[in-house]
């Protein structure tokens, strides 16, 4: 499949799943594993990857410990240090993909268009730029990390220089010896302000809101390192229970004891203080709210980065984008050769969810409109038969690695999948009070958490300011309520019915 011409073509599959990132390439081999082999993966990039393969801004790397973000099923002994950068996280995608044998039920350069449920079929069909496929069973892998945000600034668009958004660096723009403007100073800002700025004449940092930033506990993994892991039976495994077990702790942190958040501010400030002798510099990137509010940060180069000559710090807001230059709120005109917009994703208003169209028509966007962004168990919707989305809402976690939750996902969606098979299922649809009573009861956890009350807007909430992203409680107990697809929950049909 993957090496057809831009033909249109009809075929039906059992599953479908759409992205290639870590969700949908973990799902591919599980479904292998399991003796499921009719799917395919339309992937509308040109190689596995999703949000590793799209973000190549100078300094990616990921803020989860290595030995953590990977599957737990494919663990990686050559991690040369505790953080990965994002050429070696790809690396590892591709290399998993070769070994277990999947990549030739991928569809690259294939973009879904739109997916409408026919009830009377029973099927799903999709239309993609490849033509159009109909599956039994969809499954969104599409990932919330993959539809970049660009912000609506007075000018923006009259703008004459270089112009990018961090996930679609535009690695022919040479930025060597020019004055570079990084808008956003979220994960991605603050990575690319210490890698660009040795190399650019000015660096000016349009700061909206100040991140909290806990240093980064880096460690190079020496051979001798790297061969125990390889070669003791169990200790890879160990090393990553304890990190795993370490990280779990930060859910006490994120939660209403708020001891546990003041500790974290407090190495936060000594960092600071540490890291910026100038109090002018220092009050201006000190957070106005708590820390956890919005996701916590970690670096060791981005406040040494602001230091430097050739970086300005600009806190007073955009006024206007002209044609070569950026007006701040207080009136000052800074000339500007190239604009990176470092300002997210679209997570809560994801243009995907433009794609898909349920038993009664609607869209998932016209959906979540009226009722709020409700997922069931991160994976479900009502109104939506056969389909599954990886990594929905309430399915986030700030402070660990998102390859636990896509296998806590993947244990579910191919239980799903075998379910029906062994049941005789033609349709599974999450019951609506069974989605609600579930949503009513997660929402209630985040009363008084400092994700509401931590005084900041994030991307965790929605417009209703409802955290519509994150899972509030211990990974290990999404794990554990996924473990197994709970058919009880959803109206079903059997197949003998058609
Ligand atoms: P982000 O966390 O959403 O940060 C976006 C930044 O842009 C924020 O500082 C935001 O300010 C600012 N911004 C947005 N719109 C703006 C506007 N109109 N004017 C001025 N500033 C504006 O996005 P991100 O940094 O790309 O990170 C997204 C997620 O990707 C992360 O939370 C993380 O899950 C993942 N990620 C992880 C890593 C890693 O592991 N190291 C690296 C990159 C990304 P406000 O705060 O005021 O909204």
């Amino acid at each position: 499949m993957s090496d057809r011409g831009n033909d249109a073509v009809l075929r039906h599959v059992h599953v479908l799943i759409t992205g290639g990132g870590f969700a949908g390439l973990g799902l591919a081999i599980r479904l292998k594993q399991q003796g499921d082999t009719d799917f395919l993966v339309l992937e509308q990039g040109d190689d596995v990857g999703g949000t590793w393969r799209d973000n190549t801004y100078p300094g990616a790397a990921c803020d989860v410990p290595s030995q953590l973000y990977s599957y737990s099923f494919a663990l990686n002994p050559e991690w040369t240090r505790s953080f990965s950068t994002q050429p070696q996280i790809q690396r590892y995608i591709r290399d998993v993909a070769e070994r277990y044998g999947v990549r030739d039920k991928f569809v690259f350069g294939c973009e879904v268009t739109g997916a409408r449920w026919d009830a009377e079929a029973a099927h799903w069909e999709v239309e993609t730029s490849r033509g159009r496929f109909t599956a039994d069973i969809a499954i969104s892998a599409a990932g919330p990390l993959s539809q970049p945000k660009l912000p609506d600034i007075k000018g923006i668009h009259a703008y004459q220089g270089e112009i990018f958004h961090s996930a679609r660096w535009d690695h022919d723009a040479d930025l060597t010896g020019k004055r570079v403007a990084v808008i956003g100073t979220g994960a991605s800002g603050i990575q690319i302000v210490p890698a660009i700025a040795p190399e650019v004449a000015q660096v000016q940092v349009y700061q909206r809101t100040a991140p909290w930033v806990l240093p980064r506990v880096t460690h190079a993994y020496t051979l001798l390192e790297r061969l125990a892991f390889k070669h003791i039976p169990g200790l890879q495994r160990l090393v990553r229970a304890l990190i795993y077990a370490n990280r779990e702790l930060f859910v006490i942190a994120q939660s209403k004891y708020t001891p546990a958040v003041a500790l974290f501010e407090f190495i936060a400030r000594v960092k600071m203080w540490l890291e910026i002798r100038d109090p002018a510099l220092r009050k201006q990137v000190t957070p106005d709210y708590r820390l956890g509010c919005k996701r916590m940060l970690i670096s060791n180069d981005y406040y040494p980065a602001l230091t430097r000559d050739n970086v300005e710090l600009i806190t007073d807001g955009i006024e206007e984008i002209r044609e070569r230059s950026i007006v701040a709120a207080d009136g000052t005109e800074r000339e500007v050769d190239a604009i990176v917009l470092a300002t997210g994703f679209r997570i809560a208003d994801s243009p995907t969810f433009d794609l898909y169209s349920g038993k009664d028509g609607r869209t998932l966007s016209e959906v979540f409109d009226a009722e709020g962004l409700q997922v069931y168990k991160g994976s479900t919707v009502a109104g939506f038969p056969n389909a599954f989305v990886m990594l929905g809402a309430n399915s986030a976690l700030s402070y660990t690695s998102a390859i636990y939750t896509i296998e806590s996902q993947i244990n579910y969606v191919a239980d799903a999948v075998a379910t029906m098979a062994k049941r005789g299922l033609r349709t599974v649809e999450v019951r609506a009070d069974a989605q609600l009573a579930y949503n009513r009861e997660l929402q209630e956890k985040f009363v008084g958490s400092v994700w509401l009350t931590g005084g900041c807007t994030s991307w965790f909430l929605d417009k209703r300011g409802t955290n519509v992203a994150l899972w509030p409680d211990f990974s290990f107990r999404f794990r554990r309520m996924l473990k197994t697809f709970d058919v009880d929950a959803y109206d079903t049909t059997p197949r003998e019915a058609a």
